[in-house]
């Protein structure tokens, strides 16, 4: 039998990555092998239920949208997620995975689109940062960065110079909700002269920072 540990299956509006603003069907899996600062889905460290994959197609099926994120919680801390991947890109569905970066993505269905955090200082992960991921990300990737103060905007604009992402991928600077100031992000950003996608968390804007669905 091959399962998952499952916390929630919702329908939603992408509030992150390139794909923002969308429909988006979500498949958040249970556990995480990390415990950021700020993490914001701590509910799904251990509530969550075994599911068959052939359960979780449906449950997807259910909804007409076509686009999907798997996120967490870690999805890669369950092998099975690669699988569950392939399966839903072989249906046709527009794939996308978000996880934490301190895990290998070198098996990942190259269909996906791999939303791939790099833990900042504020975290209390980075040392967890797995940077070979760095090596193989592509352009239909994207990098996050969650900014959480000025060392974290510093630090990210270290590591995007000094592994080239500009050239390799999408680089998304995400500020943690209601702890940095919008406007003087989006300053630092421009005066970056790089090639960076502010990204604020539409759907804490939208539904507040509590309600994650609709
Ligand atoms: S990787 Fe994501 S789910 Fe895991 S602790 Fe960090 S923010 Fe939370």
């Amino acid at each position: 039998m091959t399962t998952l540990m499952i916390n929630e299956i919702y329908h939603s509006i992408q509030g992150e990555s390139s794909f923002v603003g969308l429909p988006c069907v979500f498949i958040r899996t249970m556990g995480c092998s990390l415990r950021c600062s700020y993490c914001d889905t701590e509910y799904a460290f251990y509530d969550g239920q075994e599911k068959e994959i052939n359960w979780i197609l449906k449950e997807v099926q259910k909804f007409k949208t076509k686009l999907f994120l798997l996120t967490g919680g870690e999805p890669l801390d369950q092998s099975n997620s690669l699988i569950l991947l392939t399966l839903l890109c072989d249906q046709g569905y527009t794939a996308c995975i978000e996880t934490g970066g301190h895990l290998d993505i070198s098996s990942i269905d190259e269909r996906v689109h791999i939303i791939l955090d790099v833990k900042t200082p504020s975290s209390k992960m980075d040392k967890k940062n797995h940077y070979k991921n760095l090596d193989i990300i592509t352009k239909k990737d994207e990098v996050k960065f969650v900014v959480g103060n000025e060392d974290d905007l510093n630090w990210s604009l270290n590591i995007i110079e000094q592994y080239k992402l500009e050239n390799k991928t999408n680089i998304l600077i995400s500020p943690v909700f209601g702890e940095v100031d919008y406007q003087w992000l989006a300053q630092r950003i421009i005066e970056s002269n790089k090639k960076i996608r502010l990204q604020i968390q539409q759907h804490k804007i939208i539904w507040g920072p509590k309600k994650k669905s609709v």
